[in-house]
């Protein structure tokens, strides 16, 4: 059993350099801490990170601090009392790293690892999504400086281990770079948010680089990012789409590089062109993320309309475990794949990796490189080797 003594809280610069909480609690098995990640280009529904700001939240922590004594921790889905204590109180960067902390400090007391308080049956490892070229928000803006307008250009290799697909992510990002430097005279080597190159091709010309290489590919559009007064508003070129344009847009470039995956094509309410997509193209994945912003109810209206068939899991954008646990357990009774996936602001913590194996999730978007993705994508290779996966 864990008894919660003392909670207090703290704030740290994420890989953006932007402030971000780092949760510690002394509990009966020692002293425990996580932290939370941040989002850029944020769902319109996602929950607040933060009830008003992080120095609320810390402030509210401090007070609250006593409150967790009475609450004994045996397991997993004892996480919705810690919920109850703080719910409405604070913001869901908060709460997931309280709860991240919480199940640091129940792994020890029960001799196990994160992802067996989950599901000590788990066997299935989830395939890496790496973001290679980025664009959007992203990628930084200047007034005269072109950008793809799409937000990430995805390698998703299929492998026998988590370990080689890395290996061949690291490969082609490296080769990209010199790829990039024969096409974009604008190239100057430089990384994005999430470590991807930058670059001032647009999304075609991104893709012909990308085609030849033997790996699925796959887009994350964002498309709520540049969906203004109902037009989807292109800036390399400069062009408008309105729905139906959008639509025929991204079908074609399904067809004409054979993209496997497909994340936010239509801005956030518009459960029903993702729907037609689906229809058209049931051979690849349909991915949410503004769309559901791992939210279960967001997620039932995406199920009822038959709008996707996979779903980004960003545990920072609900704050609750347990509603984490809802939603993979929705996925699997409606055969929807689960993409566990990092922030565009991210910090070392790599409890991500162990919330993706415990729930099995289908794909695991981590980006490539850089210390706070690689943080994740060791710690999902060191499970695997601690499993004898060969
Ligand atoms: C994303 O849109 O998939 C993403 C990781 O972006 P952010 O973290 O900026 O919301
Ligand atoms: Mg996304």
């Amino acid at each position: 059993m864990v008894v919660i003594k003392k909670v207090s809280a703290k704030s740290i610069l994420d890989s953006r350099r932007e402030k971000t909480i780092f949760v510690t609690i002394e509990t009966n098995m020692g002293i425990f801490s996580a932290s939370a990640p941040n989002g850029k280009s944020t769902g319109k529904y996602e929950k607040k990170p933060y009830k008003k700001d992080i120095k609320g939240d810390i402030k509210t922590l401090k007070q609250f601090s006593s409150y967790f004594s009475d609450e004994q921790i045996d397991r997993f889905d004892d996480l919705r009392r810690v919920e109850d204590t703080i719910e409405r109180h604070v913001g869901a960067n908060t709460s997931f790293a309280l709860e991240s902390a919480v199940l640091k400090a129940l792994a020890k007391e029960q001799k196990k690892e994160i992802w067996q308080l989950i599901n000590p049956n788990a066997k299935k490892f989830p395939r890496l999504v790496g973001n290679c070229i980025g664009g959007g928000l992203h990628s930084p803006s200047a007034p005269d400086a072109k950008k793809p307008d799409f937000q990430e250009f995805l390698l998703i290799p299929k492998a026998k281990t988590v370990e080689e697909e890395w290996e061949t992510n690291r490969k082609i990002k490296k080769t990209l770079q010199n790829s990039l430097k024969k096409e974009d005279e604008n190239f100057r080597g430089k990384r994005n948010d999430e470590d991807a190159w930058q670059t001032s091709l647009n999304e075609k010309e991104v893709l012909e680089i990308l085609k030849n290489f033997r790996v699925n590919l796959g887009i994350d559009v964002a498309a709520s990012t540049f969906y203004k007064i109902k037009k989807y508003l292109y800036k390399n070129p400069m062009l408008s789409r309105d729905k139906e344009e959008q639509m025929s847009y991204i079908s074609n470039l399904i067809k004409n590089f054979s993209l496997f995956y497909v994340e936010d094509p239509f801005y956030e309410d518009d459960f029903d062109s993702f729907a037609l997509l689906l229809k058209k193209h049931p051979e690849i994945l349909v991915v949410g993320d503004d769309l559901t912003v791992t939210d279960e109810k967001r997620f039932g209206k995406a199920i009822e309309n038959k709008s996707i068939n996979a779903i980004i899991v960003k545990p920072n954008q609900c704050g609750s475990l347990i509603e984490v646990k809802n939603i993979c357990e929705m996925a699997k009774k409606s055969g929807i794949k689960t993409v566990f996936s990092h922030r565009s602001g991210e910090t070392t913590e790599n409890v991500l990796a162990d919330l993706a194996f415990g729930f099995q999730a289908d794909f695991f978007k981590c980006g490539i490189t850089g210390k706070e993705r690689e943080a994740k994508i060791k710690r999902l290779i060191e499970i695997e080797k601690k499993l004898g996966r060969k």
